[in-house]
């Protein structure tokens, strides 16, 4: 016998708690899956717990900087793994616990733990358990992709997941993978001590962003002693004795890096080939992404897809922004979209990287009349105050409509001052608004005004 609901989420990600609890105060009757851990990935295995961890290892490096700033500490500085990773496990347990005490104890939600599977469009397998409902919202998200890499069967390898029970320090820690989640995991462990090498395949190191912010990472990155092997084609694994032995076969340097510890960090997959997708007659694209439309509807009428698993973004804040979509769109007659969204996200090295919009390569290539702002962190009063001048911020203008078509700001406080360029985009106001704004003194922010009334065009 089934049971029947009025609305069925697979997954407690970023999207499916918010929906539940919104959708049972509306008066459905609803269901809700999780096989796992609740809170998903940014929770357990993703941004919570990393920024933890980068909150941990800032605080070693400004220890060890303390004498830059005239004080005076008269012992090494040592890192206890045991209480970081403590510190960590308490941060998480109080989100998980209260993602799960959240849905448990909302009136009209059932809780299922368990994997959830597709028996055809309108029903659902829990274990023993079978559901229906008229609307099913996809959650799934995803995990860390482990590609044919030569050898990779045959040594340990860490990935984001497993990672996160590490509570000692790897002597040297390989990092394959120099994008997002491996250069903040390079940057941490570096701090907590241990030697470090990223190794890249691509040319450079995050290759999305523009070649002068890619610069700059490696710059920040290598000041703090971390080796970077770029251009690495043909990487291989190997055991050597207890260390891991990677051929890393750049065109310079040694062709093979030996360390302790190796993390695979080179991409996510969607949770979606377990699902019974294939029985609900629901469409993927060939990389196991769900294709949904503006509104996050899959092709199967009352089925929706939300989060990483759509591969519409790729961010806590992205999955979020699905259940805003959907619940604007069900529950109160408005057609926000997907499309009405402006690509923000931030890299949480120190300092870190906050973008917006186009970068500097996509407005080159669309061909359009710009002007370029930029603006060295050296040249920042508050940066120079915290004695942290690295990086730089960076504001691109469409010529003619005076609107901000992106910016990459590089330096402290990035994560945060970026969002006063994105606030500006989405008022859809053209920069001359902003550039006369009065900001806060000593602030990074008061400086973006100054960048603006300075700004050359984009040759
Ligand atoms: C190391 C790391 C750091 C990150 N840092 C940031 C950051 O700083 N900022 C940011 O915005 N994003 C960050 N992200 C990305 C962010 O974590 C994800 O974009 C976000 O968690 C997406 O959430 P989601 O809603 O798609 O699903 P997820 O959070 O992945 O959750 C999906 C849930 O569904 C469950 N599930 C899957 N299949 C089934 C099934 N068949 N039945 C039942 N349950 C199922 C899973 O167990 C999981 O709990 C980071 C990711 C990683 C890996």
């Amino acid at each position: 016998m089934a049971t029947t609901y009025d609305a069925i989420i697979i997954g407690t990600g970023q999207a499916g708690p918010a929906l539940a609890v919104r959708l049972a105060g509306a008066g459905m009757k609803v269901a809700i899956i999780e096989r796992k851990r609740f809170g998903g990935t940014c929770v357990n295995t993703g941004c919570i717990p990393t920024k933890t961890l980068v909150a941990s290892a800032r605080a070693a490096h400004v220890a060890r900087r303390a004498a830059e700033y005239g004080v005076t500490i008269d012992s090494a500085i040592t890192v206890d793994m045991k209480k970081v990773k403590e510190r960590k496990d308490a941060v998480v347990r109080n989100s998980t616990q209260g993602v799960e005490k959240w849905l448990k104890s909302t009136k009209n939600v059932t809780v299922y733990e368990g994997h959830g599977r597709f028996e055809n469009a309108h029903r659902l397998r829990v274990g023993d358990e079978v559901l229906e409902a008229e609307r099913i919202f996809i959650n799934v998200g995803g995990r860390a992709s482990t590609p044919p890499l030569r050898g990779l069967d045959q040594v340990r390898y860490f990935n984001n997941s497993s990672m996160m029970e590490v509570d000692f320090l790897p002597k040297h820690l390989i990092v394959v993978g120099g994008s997002y989640v491996g250069l903040e995991f390079a940057q941490m462990y570096r701090r907590f001590g241990s030697e470090v090498t990223v190794v890249e395949m691509g040319p450079r190191l995050i290759q999305r962003e523009d070649q002068d912010v890619s610069d700059a990472i490696r710059t920040i990155l290598e000041n703090e002693g971390i080796h970077i092997r770029l251009n690495a084609e043909c990487i291989a694994m190997e055991n050597r004795s207890d260390q891991v032995a990677i051929n890393v076969d750049c065109s310079s340097g040694d062709k093979t890096v030996v360390g302790s510890h190796l993390l695979l960090s080179v991409g996510r997959v969607p949770n979606t080939e377990d699902l019974g997708l294939e029985k609900a007659g629901i469409a993927v694209d060939q990389r196991g992404f769900i294709q949904v439309d503006d509104q996050l509807r899959t092709n199967v009428p009352g089925i929706y897809a939300l989060g990483d698993c759509n591969g519409r973004g790729a961010f806590t804040h992205t999955s979020y922004n699905d259940y805003e979509i959907v619940a604007a769109n069900l529950l109160a007659g408005d057609p926000r979209r997907v499309s009405d969204r402006i690509t923000a996200y931030a890299l949480y090295i120190d300092p870190p990287l906050g973008r917006a919009g186009m970068t500097e390569a996509e407005v080159r290539k669309s061909g359009r009349k710009a002007l370029l702002g930029k603006r060295p962190m050296a040249r920042v009063g508050r940066a120079v105050e915290k004695g942290e001048t690295q990086g730089f911020m960076k504001v691109l203008i469409d010529a003619e409509t005076k609107m901000i078509l992106g910016a990459s700001l590089l330096g402290i406080e990035c994560d945060e001052v970026i969002h006063s360029i994105l606030d500006v985009m989405y008022a859809k106001a053209p920069y001359t608004v902003i550039q006369r704004a009065m900001h806060i003194h000593p602030t990074v922010t008061e400086l973006i005004p100054t960048m603006l009334g300075d700004l050359t065009p984009l040759e």
